[in-house]
């Protein structure tokens, strides 16, 4: 059994139940990718069982913290059918499911969606990649489901010294597949569309914007980030079930032609009318600014951007960037209108955001209402040991 020993003091987070270990935090000790070391205190004590990274900045990631668990396969069908179990205590409203949240499930680095009867895995660090057979057996025994594809080709790959994999890991079938979420219908392709094929974390957040068009009556939408236009569907869902679907207009806009595509393919298969919604492929940043030069405005504006701060090192660039587009999107808006701005930047905290989003309003010489907080869905659960887990946030602003 390999040891790996921590430097003085570098204890702390371990006995906190934080389950990173980082390169500068290590005395001495190794083993190969993915084995499963004894990490001790600079004394000697136990502090966890844990999966070496040998590649990585985050060196070791924490299994259990206790001394007598024995990391094997029971160990993760165990946790996994915790998991799988624990989902059952969230109201989703969707057969679309993320079922293993990396850290917050004691499973660092597995990522695991649920899309009807296929399930896509990310195996996004050294350990969970050594556990892999296994994982995939505890996936298959604890959903008592037949087909899992593996979408093992983000970026976290690469910063663990892992080639990108993809392609049927158990069964086969449709990659493309249509989920139920809320009242409406969305496809996905889960070999070719981002992530594992769809953004489930932004589930709730689409209710409440459906519920906000149903309120408020939006007549002039702007989706940007659209992505397949979930965002779009629940506005007219909303709009809709208030019967004020007769003369709304909304816009979408990515930068992703596949992804647009789908999302004018989701009018149709949600019943609505192909001629209320436009969608542009273009950069939103161009894009507002064209608007704003127009003198144009909307009710409802969304701005759900990519991850700009993957860690806290590229905060301030990202601050930037953020600001800069809300400023554009508050110039945008209508009195009474709604923003509802997102940050899914693992590097920016909630506070900060708040701040950014408040500093827009100001140069943009606009004030507003912040009348709601939104983040990810229930079953992207965030923990006490780990803040990190709080990467998606939200403020519905509205304009004074
Ligand atoms: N709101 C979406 C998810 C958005 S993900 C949903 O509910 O499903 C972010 C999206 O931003 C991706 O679809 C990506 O293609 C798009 N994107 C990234 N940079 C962009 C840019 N500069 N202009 C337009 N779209 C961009």
């Amino acid at each position: 059994m390999k040891v790996l020993r921590l430097r003085p003091g570098k204890e702390r987070s371990l006995q906190r139940r934080h389950p990173w270990v980082f390169e500068s935090a290590i005395a001495k000790g190794g083993g190969d990718a993915g084995e499963t070391v004894r990490i001790e205190s600079a004394d000697g004590k136990f502090l966890a069982w844990a999966a070496f990274s040998p590649n990585s900045k985050i060196r070791a990631r924490a299994w259990s913290f206790d001394e007598k668990q024995r990391i094997d396969a029971a160990f993760f069908a165990s946790r996994v059918a915790s998991a799988v179990e624990a989902r059952g205590l969230f109201d989703l409203q969707s057969d679309g499911v993320r079922l293993i949240h990396g850290e917050a499930d004691g499973l660092p680095g597995l990522i695991v969606d649920r899309y009807g009867d296929t399930l896509v895995a990310q195996f996004l660090s050294a350990g969970v990649e050594r556990w892999k057979a296994v994982l995939a057996d505890a996936l298959l025994a604890a959903t008592g489901l037949q087909k899992l594809y593996e979408r093992s080709d983000a970026s976290g790959r690469e910063r663990e010294g892992l080639p990108p994999v993809t392609g049927w890991l158990r069964g086969s079938g449709e990659t493309e597949l249509t989920i139920r979420e809320h009242e409406w219908r969305l496809s996905l392709d889960v070999a070719t569309g981002h992530k594992t094929g769809f953004y489930l974390d932004q589930r709730d957040s689409r209710k409440r914007f459906a519920e906000l068009a149903a309120q408020r009556r939006f007549r002039r939408v702007l989706n940007c980030f659209c992505y397949t236009g979930g965002f779009t569907v629940a506005a007219l869902a909303g709009l809709k079930s208030a019967g004020a679907t007769t003369g709304a207009e909304l816009i979408s806009i990515d930068s992703s032609l596949p992804a647009l595509e789908r999302a004018r393919a989701h009018l149709a298969l949600n019943g609505f009318d192909d001629a209320q919604a436009e969608f542009l492929d273009a950069d939103v940043n161009a894009s507002l600014r064209r608007f704003v030069d127009e003198g144009r405005t909307f009710d409802a504006i969304v701005l759900d951007p990519p991850k700009f701060a993957p860690t806290v090192a590229h905060a301030e660039r990202a601050a930037r960037a953020y600001k800069d587009l809300n400023r554009q999107a508050f110039k945008l808006l209508a009195p009474g209108g709604h923003l509802l701005t997102f940050s899914c930047s693992g590097g920016i905290g909630a506070d900060l955001f708040h701040k950014i989003v408040a500093s827009a309003g100001i140069d943009a010489g606009v004030d507003g209402y912040i009348t709601e907080r939104l983040g990810a869905a229930p079953d992207h659960p965030m923990t006490i040991e780990f803040p990190e887990g709080e990467y998606l946030k939200g403020l519905v602003v509205v304009r004074k």
